[in-house]
Parts: C-alpha cells; structure tokens; sequence
C-alpha cells in the first residue's frame, strides 16, 4: 500500500486468538520470589519492610509489574482481572492448543497469595511494594534476598480508594472461580472501605466490585449497593453541551464538582464498562435504560465522532477544555479540543497509549454485544489493530507478533515474548512518536502489565461465541 511492503501475512479467523497463550505466558515470566527458569533466578525473598515503621512483614510472590521491578497493587491486579475476564468469557476454549482453565487460575493464585498478604489487619489494603520512596526508582533493584539488610524494600502503606475497590472486585471473581475462601478477604475489604469518593474512575470500580460481590451470592445488599453506585456514576457524565458547543458531551467528568472531562492512561473507559456491566446484571432496574443511555449517549455523542477525525479510527486520549498546558491542543469545537496522545507538560510522567486503546476496545466489543452493533465491534478491532501494527510506524508492539517490533525497556530480563509496550505517545505538537532506534525510552517502549491485561480482557469479549 503506497510505498509500504508488509511482510506476508495470513488471513484466518484464528489470527487474533492465536496471540492469546503468548500474551498469557508474559504474566508468568513476570512473577516475583521465585526462580522462573530461562528469565531470572530466585528474587525479592525479602519483600519488604514498611515505609512508616520499618517493620518487616512478608509480602513476597506476585508479579513484577513491568520493564523494572516494582510491585504496584492496581497495576498487577489488573493481571489477575485479565486473566479472570478471559477465564469468564472463554471458559477451557480460551486456548486453542487445549491447555484449559488451569494455567489461567494457577497463575492468578500464584498472584494472590501476594496480594492477601498486602491486606492490612484493619481490612484494608496497601499501595504497593518497591513503588519507590518518594515516588523514585530507589527500590527498583535486584536483592540479596535477606531480610534485615540494608536492600530491602519498602512497602507503601498508603490506601488509595481505587486499589481497595479493585481487590474486592478481584477477590470476589477468585471466589466464583475457584476458591470460595476469598470472599472473606473481600467481605473484610469491602466493609473496611466506605464508598464515599467522588471520583469517576474510583465510582466505576466500586459498581464492578459490588456487582462482583453480588454475583459470589453475598447478598441482597450488594445489589442495592450496585445500582447506586451507578446512579451516582451516571451523575458525573456531561449530558450538557460544555465550552459553547453543540457538537460533543457524553463523556465524564474527573469527579464530582469538577469540570475538567475524564480521561486516564490505564483506565479510560472504566465508566462505561461499569454501567454496561450494571445494566446487564440488572436489566430490570428501574435505573437500567439510564445506565445503557449513558453509554450510548457517549459512544454516539463522543467516542465515535472523534475515533473517525483519523483514518486509523482511534479514539483520542482525550477532550479538554482550552489549552490547559503549552502545547498543541486541536481545536474541536468552541472552546473545546483534544488531544491524541497524553499532554507531556502537564506532569512529569507521560506515556504511550496502549492500556487506553484497548480499554476503549473492550468497552466497544461489550456494547457491540449489548446494543446489536456490529460497529462497535468494528471500532473495537481498530484500538487493537493499532496496537498491534495499523499505526503510522507499521510497528507491533507485542513481542514476538507481527513486525518492526520496537526493542523492550526491559532492563532486567530483556525480551519477554507476548510482553506489550506502553506504545505510541505523543510529543507536544501531538504528533505521534515511537522509540524505534533503541534509545531505552521507556514512555513508549517499557512493558507494563496492563496492557497485558487489556488485552485479554478486550480479546476475551470479542471472540467469545
Ligand atoms: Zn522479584
């Protein structure tokens, strides 16, 4: 096409399911305190001691969350959600070569004897080990494996409402899937916690906990908690035309009592999978058709409309309200823009937009499902397509698929195959930029499980029969 040759390819209704056992085995190659044979000998067995008090308590296993070595709560229970969803969607025909679902449930186990652990004796659940102190790469190093030494890391013993919400949620799909024990965790978790954030991402993940909870037969409760949680999630969506246009509205605000539209790297169409998620549980709620308009409302008045300003058909990291940094915001209409890619002078850490492209596919190939519209479902296979190499660089980001693959910021065990790169970001012009020449960029080369797990997650929905 044009001056472009790709290299041969097939043309087979099996060519996206084939990637899913690599995209799995990735999680694998990423578990922590335990020698994974052809990656890394044994590590971290001296996971961690406490930021506030300098305390040891043993908070081994899990999984390294990415390029480094860190072990962050959201970020790698994302893995086990994954991994669950494709579980749920797929069930033992997940893998064509027949493995069944024993793989999948063997590897979250293995992840949530690490994040048990990080459940505090008051219920709830701490940030993460080897984050960093200081928000830093200070912990992000191999150890001696002794505890008491002087590199052992640090437990972050904060609490942040989203990882308290995730591992309900979490702990809730374990116990329908295989371990009925874990519902304990997440009653503790749950009543610990009160609910009572008003930001949207953090709103979006209490509705799919509660729903989860309900699902496990914990109560009546939980579904009365469910449907509220969504009644003041579908609050926050702008159904008004904002900065003097008439063009675009339905999609979130930060929070309550904020103007600024929603958008999130990892997380940016959590809303709507929430309430489609709510919808579904509950088709006969009185509330149920204002769950599904809201989702509706922001796939026709929002997400489409922008995916189709660009022949690849991305939806853009977001809409803002004039230029809130100096740099390139497109003007979209009155005084509202938008941007493909994440600013990069508004905090000091930007990145590739792969997590938000198939978050935005999974929420696609589930309204597809939900409404009979096979357009999304369309849409969905763009976010992924792009990821995987209909990108202006032809580039896949997946080790081990596709083409012109980028070289990882992998700089403790290199290649992972099935590993995902944080992908393709913007500079401040917004135009797009890919580290093809082995500089080590790590905003757009560096593994992060999340994509990993969006994967599966939209991949799961889309081939399910
Ligand atoms: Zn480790």
């Amino acid at each position: 096409m044009g001056n472009e040759l790709s290299v041969p390819f097939f043309i087979r209704p099996d060519a996206w399911r084939r990637t899913l056992p690599k995209a799995v085995s990735y999680h694998h190659a990423q578990r922590c305190g335990v020698e994974v044979p052809n990656v890394h000998p044994v590590c971290h067995l001296d996971d961690a001691r406490r930021r506030d008090n300098g305390q040891h308590v043993d908070v081994t296993g899990g999984w390294h969350d990415a390029g480094d070595l860190r072990k962050w709560m959201d970020a790698t229970m994302m893995n086990a959600l994954g991994l669950l969803r494709l579980a749920r969607n797929l069930g033992e025909k997940w893998d064509l070569a027949g493995s069944g679902l024993k793989p999948l449930y063997e590897e979250v186990q293995w992840g949530n004897r690490y994040f048990l652990k990080m459940q505090d004796t008051d219920g709830r659940v701490w940030a993460d080990t080897a984050g960093g102190v200081g928000g830093d790469n200070s912990d992000n190093h191999w150890t001696d494996n002794r505890s008491g030494t002087d590199d052992d890391r640090y437990i972050n013993t904060g609490k942040p409402t989203m990882v308290q919400a995730m591992f309900v949620a979490l702990q809730a799909m374990i116990a329908q899937a295989y371990d009925k024990t874990c519902l304990e965790a997440a009653t503790r978790c749950w009543q610990a916690n009160k609910r009572d954030s008003t930001g949207t991402r953090d709103l979006a993940w209490w509705t799919l906990a509660a729903l989860e909870m309900y699902r496990t037969d914990a109560g009546a409760e939980y579904a009365a908690a469910a449907a509220e949680l969504a009644g003041r999630l579908a609050g926050l969506q702008n159904t008004e035309f904002m900065a003097g246009q008439k063009q675009f509205r339905g999609f979130w605000r930060m929070r309550a009592n904020s103007q600024d539209p929603y958008n999130d790297a990892v997380y940016s169409a959590i809303p709507g999978i929430a309430l489609l998620e709510a919808a579904a549980e509950f088709p006969k709620h009185p509330d149920a058709s204002r769950w599904r308009d809201a989702v509706k409302l922001h796939l026709e008045e929002y997400a489409l409309p922008l995916a189709a300003r660009t022949a690849y058909e991305i939806v853009p990291f977001g809409v803002f309200a004039g230029t809130p940094t100096q740099e390139m915001y497109r003007p979209l209409a009155g005084g509202l823009t938008y941007r493909y890619f994440m600013p990069t002078r508004r905090q000091n850490w930007w990145l590739g937009m792969t997590s938000h492209l198939e978050c935005y596919a999974a929420l696609l190939a589930m309204a597809a499902r939900a409404f009979g519209k096979p357009a999304y479902r369309d849409l969905a296979y763009r976010q992924l397509e792009w990821v995987m190499g209909g990108n202006p660089f032809g580039a896949c980001l997946m080790t081990g698929e596709g083409m012109r693959n980028p070289y990882p910021h992998s700089r403790y065990v290199g290649l992972i195959p099935g590993g995902i790169l944080n992908g393709i970001a913007g500079n401040a012009k917004d135009e797009p930029i890919l580290d093809t020449e082995y500089g080590f960029d790590w905003r757009t080369c560096e593994y992060w499980s999340p994509h990993n797990a969006w994967y599966l997650w939209a991949h799961s929905v889309l081939e399910r029969a």
